[in-house]
């Protein structure tokens, strides 16, 4: 690819079901383009996986730490997700673009809505989605870093994720993820306007 710079600079929500490869296409994105993009490290109360590392993956915080942070108005965006919190705090954001890099907020569908509805946050919208749910479930198992009640907490908020990209004007952009390098052409045309 030519250009590392794209025209348009505003930050990137990359949305999807869990285990659709939205953290693989980020990373992959951010690998090819270095001080390009970089990706916001959100709160949550969520139990960190094997090799994911505090202050790196997640800010890993008790639901107390996280109920203060959002009292305070901390955080631009928040959800819960299967039984968890999830939150980007204007500090996460405000350290990238300090950086002149353009953030990724990996975010599921409540917070897009909130950033959606916040006219001070402009950003362009991608979502990743799987073939269908089979090949979800599939990746969900092969990945290996959720309990069979999570998978399952998983595949039926999925189900809503699904339908929720449906919805005309919310995504710029609805990305299947069957090959990987297909999926990764693709996304990369769309942000550097190559298409
Ligand atoms: P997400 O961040 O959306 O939850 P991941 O990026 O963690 O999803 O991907 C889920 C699993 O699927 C991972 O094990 C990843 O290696 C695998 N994966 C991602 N994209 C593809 C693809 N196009 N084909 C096959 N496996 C994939
Ligand atoms: P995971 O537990 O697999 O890391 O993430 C679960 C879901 O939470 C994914 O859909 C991911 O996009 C979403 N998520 C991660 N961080 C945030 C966040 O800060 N805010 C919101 N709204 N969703 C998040």
């Amino acid at each position: 690819m030519a250009s590392s710079v794209p025209p348009d600079r505003r930050p990137l929500v990359i949305s999807g079901p869990s285990g659709a490869g939205k953290g693989t296409l980020s990373q992959k994105l951010i690998d090819a383009h270095p001080n390009t993009f970089e990706l916001t490290v959100s709160h949550t109360t969520r139990q960190p996986r094997p090799g994911e590392k505090d202050g790196i993956s997640y800010h890993f915080v008790s639901v107390e730490t996280y109920h203060t942070l959002k009292s305070n108005g901390d955080l631009i965006e928040d959800a819960m997700y299967t039984d968890d919190f999830y939150g980007t705090s204007k500090a996460a954001l405000a350290a990238i673009l300090d950086k002149g890099l353009i953030p990724i907020l990996d975010i599921e569908m409540t917070g897009v809505k909130q950033v959606k509805a916040n006219p001070e946050f402009g950003a362009r919208y991608i979502f990743i989605r799987p073939r269908n749910l089979d090949v979800l479930e599939q990746r969900l198992r092969g990945r290996g870093t959720e309990s069979e009640q999570k998978i399952q907490a998983r595949l039926d908020q999925a189900r809503r994720e699904l339908e929720f990209a449906e919805t005309v004007g919310v995504f710029d952009r609805v990305i299947v993820n069957d090959d990987l390098e297909r999926a990764y052409e693709e996304l990369e045309r769309f942000i550097f306007e190559l298409e």
